[in-house]
């Protein structure tokens, strides 16, 4: 067993904050940016209970699970909350969520998942930004299977709180995650009674105890590891280059849709617009008589190495995701997942014809 990972120096406060800065660059935002110590479901959940109490009326946007937990979390905080959901195959537009201000005008906050790697869509979030600010309304968005894979730009679309985890396109460790927060976003935590204080959830902790005294001592032993990893990882996107690595995953989410539609058999892109499809991840729906589920088993069977997972819940039945994210955006990985799906189709029963294939993920790699 290797020492080096527990005989580490400590980790200063300077060091944090310094890998906090680079967070921020990456997000191009000049807001703040805390670093939380667990998995993005804890700034996620954090940021709501922060910003949303009983005063509040959200709309909350649904184009796949999270959508479904966020508002779960709005309601618990005792907020008013107008869901708008939308077909798992599709995208929500800036004009559905336009006709819901101009219905409930008093709609004072608005959760929106970027990117949803279960469900493999993508959201036109600049568009809805420029809908949330003309109404005033504070926007919250999880942009955790976007960054790294297509542009997450806080400031430029007027989203208040962002958060980002590191595990998806960024290729990094999922132990740790990041918010950025506006002023706006830090008034309304002020004024709101019900914001958590003193607990693990708490943004306006790290405010007050990290953030207000300009970053000079940490409040808790930091999640040292992690944050290395973390480190290390916006290294490598920052000497590769931010856009190298989003051109990747777009290449991957074009090379699979190619690849899946000529492969035949019958298996289709799930997000029928290429325009609304993650770059992150791609969905594909499976032919009628086939189950999900056990097409993923078959390929796994043959190559437990491939990034393939059926649908979650209801959708393991008909959806199989292509992980195509990370050290997995790469023409080979997108070929052998191919290669893996054609072979489970091919003992099916399905006709299909793998090299066709191969050749369309060849065609559509820019
Ligand atoms: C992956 C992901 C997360 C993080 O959740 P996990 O349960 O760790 O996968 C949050 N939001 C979205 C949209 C994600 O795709």
């Amino acid at each position: 067993m290797s020492h080096s990972l527990l005989d580490l120096p400590p980790m200063g406060a300077a060091h944090f904050a310094s890998i906090e800065d680079r967070v921020a660059r990456l997000l191009s935002t000049r807001q703040d940016v805390v670093i939380t110590q667990g998995e993005a479901l804890l700034p996620l959940e954090g940021a709501i209970r922060s910003a949303a109490g009983p005063g509040t009326t959200a709309l909350n946007v649904i184009t796949g699970p999270y959508g479904q937990t966020f508002g779960d979390w709005l309601r618990d905080c005792g907020a008013t909350v107008i869901d708008v959901t939308v077909p798992f195959h599709t995208a929500v537009t800036a004009e559905e969520v336009r006709d819901a201000f101009a219905e409930h005008p008093e709609i004072g906050f608005v959760s929106l998942v970027h990117a949803e790697a279960a469900t493999g869509n993508t959201n036109p979030v600049a568009e809805i930004g420029e809908v949330v600010r003309a109404h005033g309304a504070l926007f919250y968005l999880d942009a955790v299977a976007s960054i790294g894979a297509e542009p997450v730009l806080p400031d430029a679309w007027g989203v208040d709180l962002c958060v980002i985890g590191a595990q998806k396109a960024m290729g990094g460790p999922a132990g740790v995650s990041a918010v950025s927060v506006s002023e706006r976003a830090w008034a309304r935590m002020a004024a709101n009674p019900r914001a958590p204080r003193r607990s693990y959830l708490s943004l306006l902790d790290w405010k007050e105890r990290w953030i207000d005294g300009g970053r000079k001592a940490l409040p808790h032993a930091p999640a040292q590891l992690e944050m290395l990893a973390l480190e290390a990882c916006v290294e490598r996107i920052e000497a590769v280059g931010l856009d190298t690595v989003m051109s990747r995953h777009a290449s991957a989410a074009a090379a699979a849709r190619a690849g899946a539609l000529a492969l035949g058999g019958g298996l289709e892109p799930y997000v029928r617009d290429a325009a609304q499809a993650a770059p992150v991840a791609t969905t594909l729906r499976t032919p009628p008589g086939t189950v999900a589920a056990d097409l993923v088993a078959r390929a796994l069977a043959v190559d437990p190495g491939l990034p393939l997972a059926a649908g979650g819940g209801a959708l393991a039945g008909e959806m199989i995701r292509v992980n195509h994210y990370g050290p997995g955006a790469t023409a080979d990985v997108v070929r052998a997942c191919l290669t893996g799906l054609g072979g489970a189709l091919a003992d099916a029963g399905s006709t299909v014809d793998v090299a066709a294939a191969l050749e369309a993920v060849d065609g559509a790699w820019h």
